[in-house]
C-alpha cells in the first residue's frame, strides 16, 4: 500500500498569514481579542484558539471593547465602520490576494454597468467583496444563473478567490453570450488553482482518495467535487479519526489532499490512521484459517 499526500494540500498562505497575527497578537496583548467570525474553518483550529482566550463574533454590535481581527476573507467597508468606535482596536488580517480583488472590485464598479463575482453568495469573501462594488455587483453561483442574465452593454467578471476553474470558465462563456463588451479578470489565487491541479492529478491516479478538511469550508467542499468527478472513491472527512476501512478497501494506493484551511497535523494524522486500519486489517486476513476436514 502507498499513501500519496497531494502536493499544495493544507494551509494556504493567507491563512498561515492570519494564524501568525493572531499568535502574535495573543503574545503582546492582554486585551480581550476577538475574530470576525471564525479564523479558519476547521474546528479544531477553533477549539485551540478558544483555549487562548481568542473567541468569534458573528456582528460587530456583540462586542464593545477589545481587539479584532478581520480574517483572511476579508470584510466590507461597512463592517470596518461598523468596528470603527472607541474602545475597539482592529487588526486587519485580510490575505493580500483578496484585498487586490477588494481594489479590483471597486476599480471596476467605476467602469462598468456591473460587476459581476463567480462566487458563493454566502461566503464571507463574497459578500466582503460586494461591499467595494458600489451597488454595481451581483454573484453569480453557475452557468445557468448567468445564462439567466438581461443582456448588458458593458461587465466585468471575476471570480472569488477559491472558485473553481471550470466553474469560472462556463459563467464567461454565457456571459459571452450576454454581454457586448466583457472584462473577464482571472482571480482565482495560485495556491488556490495549485492546490485543485495537484489534487486533480492524484485523483487519476490512486484507487481511493480521501479530502480531509471543515465541513463548512467553501474550498474544501470544491476540492472534494473536483475530485469526485474523476475518482468515485473520493471521501471527505472532517477528522482523520472518521476514515474507516471501507474508504481504502483494496485500495494500492489511497491519496489524501485537504483544503487552505486543513493543518498540516491532520494529513500527518490521517497517515497514521490508514497505516493502522491497513495493519489491522492483514492481522484479520493472517488470522483465518482455513477449514480442515
Ligand atoms: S485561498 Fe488564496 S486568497 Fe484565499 S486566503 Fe488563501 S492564499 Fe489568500
Amino acid at each position: 500500500m502507498e499513501i500519496i499526500i497531494a502536493p499544495n494540500s493544507g494551509f494556504c498562505y493567507g491563512v498561515r498569514r492570519a494564524l501568525r497575527m493572531v499568535e502574535a497578537i495573543r503574545a503582546q496583548s492582554n486585551e480581550p481579542i476577538y475574530t470576525l467570525g471564525e479564523l479558519i474553518h476547521n474546528p479544531q483550529i477553533i477549539q485551540q484558539l478558544e483555549k487562548k482566550g481568542i473567541h468569534s463574533i458573528n456582528n460587530p454590535d456583540e462586542i464593545s471593547h477589545g481587539v479584532v481581527i478581520i480574517r483572511s476573507h476579508g470584510a466590507s467597508p461597512e463592517i470596518f465602520e461598523k468596528l470603527n468606535k472607541p474602545g475597539i482596536s482592529i487588526k486587519d488580517a485580510t490575505c493580500p490576494h483578496v484585498k487586490k480583488i477588494q481594489n479590483l472590485v471597486k476599480e471596476l464598479a467605476l467602469n462598468n454597468e456591473e460587476v459581476i463575482i463567480c462566487g458563493n453568495a454566502r461566503h464571507p469573501e463574497t459578500q466582503g467583496l460586494l461591499g467595494y462594488c458600489a451597488s454595481k455587483g451581483r454573484v453569480v453561483e453557475t452557468e445557468a444563473e448567468a445564462q439567466r442574465l438581461p443582456r448588458a452593454q458593458k461587465r466585468a467578471v471575476l471570480a472569488q478567490s477559491t472558485q473553481d476553474l471550470t466553474v469560472f470558465q462556463k459563467v464567461i462563456s454565457a456571459l459571452v453570450e450576454k454581454t457586448e463588451h466583457l472584462e473577464v479578470y482571472n482571480t482565482i489565487c495560485g495556491s488556490t488553482l495549485a492546490r485543485q491541479k495537484s489534487t486533480s492529478a492524484l485523483a487519476r491516479k490512486v484507487d481511493s482518495l480521501i479530502i480531509i478538511g471543515g465541513r463548512n469550508s467553501s474550498n474544501t467542499n470544491k476540492l472534494f467535487r473536483i475530485a469526485k468527478k474523476i475518482l468515485p472513491r473520493t471521501y471527505f472527512v472532517e477528522y482523520p479519526s472518521e476514515i474507516n476501512l471501507a474508504m481504502i478497501k483494496e485500495a494500492q494506493k489511497i491519496g489524501l489532499s485537504g483544503g487552505a484551511s486543513t493543518p498540516p497535523e491532520a494529513l500527518h494524522e490521517a497517515v497514521a490512521v490508514i497505516k493502522n486500519l491497513y495493519k489491522s486489517q492483514q492481522s484479520k486476513e493472517e488470522k483465518v484459517v482455513p477449514c480442515q476436514r
